[in-house]
């Protein structure tokens, strides 16, 4: 480890009551931060990424002071992060280990891909089966099509 990579660590290490969510792939780790709605929260987040990971390549870790995420939020990951696992802190000390599952159906967090679906055209929530976990294909309710993990934007 080099002394960037070791401060780094340092920096992110500690925190005394919420939620460290790891292995993020580095690339999904702003989605990530977007899926769960940290970016409009007063809670102190400290992340890292581009950090080694010989499963992933390149992974980001994300510290979320004082939050604790319900199931169905943590599962939301689970489109960009399917292998994410998350360590609840309390007092410092990990006291619960989750990873995340895949839904079976999404509901209104991503966008469709097909720029004609009826969901990019009038205000109707979007709906899709999860065809494919890992990387995610998900099958629109409406107009059929695939969106893939390189087509998802979120709504
Ligand atoms: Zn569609």
């Amino acid at each position: 480890m080099d002394n960037s990579k070791k401060k780094l660590k340092l920096k992110v290490s500690a925190i005394k009551e919420g939620t460290v969510i790891d292995h993020i792939p580095a690339k999904h780790l702003f989605k990530v931060i977007s899926i769960l709605g940290l970016d409009k929260i007063d809670n102190q987040i400290t992340f890292g990424t581009n950090l080694d990971s010989k499963r992933l390549g390149s992974k980001a870790i994300i510290k979320v002071s004082n939050v604790f995420f319900e199931d169905r939020e943590i599962n939301k990951i689970a489109l960009l992060a399917p292998h994410a696992k998350l360590n609840i802190i309390r007092d410092y000390a990990v006291v619960e280990k989750r990873i995340v599952e895949t839904p079976e159906k999404i509901t209104g967090i991503v966008k469709c891909f097909n720029p004609k679906c009826i969901t990019n055209n009038e205000k109707i929530t979007t709906c899709f089966s999860v065809i494919k976990k890992s990387p995610i294909a998900l099958k629109c309710k409406y107009c059929e099509k695939i969106t893939n993990l390189d087509q998802i934007k979120m709504v």
